[in-house]
C-alpha cells in the first residue's frame, strides 16, 4: 500500500522531510516528492499540517485465484558467465518441494549470453529453464531484473519462487514481492511442505537467532522467499538430463534502467568468497592481534581456501566484516572448515555447522567448538598453524 502526496494540497512546508525514516522525500518548487526509498511506513502522514499525505486507497483485496498458479521457480544468478552455487542448491531443494508438490521445477536465467548455462539448471534438476538475455541484462542492475522478474511473473504465474540471499538476491527479492503484491521471508535456513495446508514452510531465525520461525504465505501467490547460500548442498549434476527452454524477450530498454555500470573493482578476492570454497580457514579472538592472521592467510593459501573470522575478530578490527561466518555473517558449507582460535559460540556455528568436517585449534580442552569438531587439536593457535602450513606445503611440492 504506496502512501502518496496529493500535490494540489501541498504547501510546499517541509515539515514531512526531517520526519522520513529512510530520507524518501524531496522537496521541489511546488510540490514535496516521494521517491523510490520510500517503504510505506506512514510516518510522515501525521505530520503534514495541510492532510495532502495519505495511503493510496486500499483497494479491498479480491481474493486472489491461486488455482492459476503452479510450479517451483528457482531465480538462477550468474556471476561472470556462471551459475553461483546458490542457485544450484535451490534447485536441488526445489526439486524435493516440486516433487512433493506433484509440480514442475523451473529455473530463472536472466543476463546476456548465458543460454549455456540452462544445462546446469537441467543438471541440477529444473524440467524447465525460463531464459531472457538482452544487453541491458549483461550485468545485474536492480531495475533491469526487477522489471524483467515481474513480468516473467506475472506471464507465467508460478506458485513459489526461490532466491539465494545473496547481496542481489536481497535487492531484487523483496522489490519483485511488492511489485507483484505478494510476501517474502528473506534469509531462511530451512524449507519444507507445511502438512496441514501443503504450503511452503519458510523457516529462519527470528528474534537474534533465539527461536527459529516458520511463516507460511497463504493468501498470496506466488509464495517468495530468499535462502541463504550453503544451507543446501548442491546436488550432484546429471547431465544426462534435459528440459524445455521458455524463451522470453526482454522488455527493458536502457532509458529504464537508472544506474550504469562503470567499472568493476573486485574488493573480494577467492579468500572471501566464502559461500563458494570448499575449504575454509577461520580465525577468532584466540589469535590475539591482527598481524596473526597472516597464520590464517597462510594455510588458507597453501590449502586454495578462503579465510573466515569470527565475529569477535570482525568487530575488533582485524578482518573486514565480508569474512565473518555465523548468524549475522556468511552461511558456510565447505568441505573443511578449520575453526582456528575459536570458542563456538551458538551464533558462530549457525553459521558453519553445514560443514562436511570441522577441524578445531583451541588451547582450551573444553572449548565447546570441539563438541561440533570431528578432529580437534588442543594447542595454542601460534604453534600449531605455522606446523601445518609447513606440512601441507611439503604435501604440496
Ligand atoms: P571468544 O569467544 O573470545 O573465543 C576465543 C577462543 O580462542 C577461546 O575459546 C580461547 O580458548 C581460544 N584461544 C585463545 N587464545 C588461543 C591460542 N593462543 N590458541 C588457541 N586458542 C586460543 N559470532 C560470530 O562468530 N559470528 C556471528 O555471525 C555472530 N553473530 C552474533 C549475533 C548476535 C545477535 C550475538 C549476540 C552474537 C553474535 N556473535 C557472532 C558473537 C558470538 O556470540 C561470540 O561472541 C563470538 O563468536 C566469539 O568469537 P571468538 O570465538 O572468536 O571469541
Ligand atoms: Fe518516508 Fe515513511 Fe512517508 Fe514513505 S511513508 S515518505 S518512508 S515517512
Amino acid at each position: 500500500m504506496a502512501v502518496k502526496i496529493t500535490k494540489e494540497q501541498c504547501i510546499t512546508c517541509g515539515a514531512c522531510v526531517p520526519v522520513c525514516p529512510f530520507g524518501a522525500i524531496e522537496m521541489r518548487e511546488d510540490t514535496a516528492y516521494i521517491t523510490e526509498a520510500c517503504t510505506a511506513c506512514g510516518a510522515c502522514i501525521e505530520v503534514c499540517p495541510a492532510e495532502a499525505i495519505a495511503r493510496e486507497a486500499e483497494q479491498k483485496e479480491v481474493a486472489m485465484d491461486k488455482t492459476q498458479y503452479k510450479d517451483i521457480w528457482v531465480y538462477i544468478e550468474v556471476a561472470e558467465g556462471n551459475p553461483r552455487n546458490v542457485g544450484l542448491e535451490l534447485l536441488g531443494e526445489g526439486r524435493k518441494l516440486a516433487d512433493a508438490m506433484g509440480q514442475k521445477l523451473a529455473g530463472v536465467l536472466i543476463g546476456q549470453d548465458i543460454a549455456g548455462l540452462a544445462k546446469e539448471a537441467f543438471a541440477a534438476g529444473a524440467d524447465r529453464v525460463y531464459l531472457v538475455e538482452d544487453a541491458e541484462l549483461a550485468h545485474y542492475n536492480t531495475d533491469g531484473f526487477t522489471a524483467t522478474m515481474v513480468d516473467l511473473i506475472q506471464t507465467y504465474k508460478p506458485s513459489v519462487v526461490l532466491m539465494g540471499a545473496t547481496n542481489d538476491g536481497r535487492d531484487l527479492g523483496p522489490r519483485v514481492a511488492c511489485r507483484v503484491g505478494t510476501g517474502l521471508t528473506a534469509d531462511c535456513t530451512g524449507l519444507g511442505i507445511d502438512e496441514t495446508t501443503g504450503l511452503v514452510a519458510w523457516t529462519r531465525p527470528a528474534f537474534g537467532g533465539n527461536i527459529m520461525a516458520t511463516i507460511l504465505c497463504p493468501e498470496h501467490r506466488p509464495q517468495m522467499g530468499t535462502v541463504r547460500p550453503s544451507v543446501f548442498k548442491r546436488p550432484v549434476p546429471d547431465y544426462s538430463k534435459t528440459g524445455e527452454i521458455i524463451r522470453v524477450a526482454s522488455k527493458v530498454k536502457a532509458a529504464d534502467i537508472r544506474t550504469k555500470l562503470i567499472e568493476v573493482i573486485r574488493v573480494c578476492t577467492a579468500s572471501c568468497n566464502l559461500e563458494e570454497a570448499e575449504i575454509i580457514v577461520s580465525g577468532g579472538r584466540g589469535l590475539c592481534k591482527p598481524e596473526n592472521f597472516s597464520l590464517i592467510e597462510a594455510l588458507a593459501d597453501v590449502l586454495g581456501g578462503a579465510v573466515g573470522a569470527s565475529r569477535a575478530a570482525v568487530d575488533a578490527g582485524w578482518k573486514p566484516a565480508m569474512h565473518q561466518v555465523g548468524q549475522t555473517g556468511k552461511t558456510v558449507g565447505p568441505k573443511i572448515y578449520i575453526a582456528c582460535g575459536i570458542s563456538g559460540a551458538i551464533q558462530h556455528l549457525a553459521g558453519m555447522s553445514s560443514s562436511d568436517i570441522v577441524i578445531a585449534i583451541n588451547k582450551d580442552p573444553d572449548a565447546p567448538i570441539f563438541k561440533v569438531a570431528d578432529f580437534g587439536i588442543v594447542g595454542d593457535v601460534m604453534e600449531v598453524l605455522p606446523l601445518l602450513t609447513e606440512e601441507f606445503r611439503k604435501i604440496k611440492a
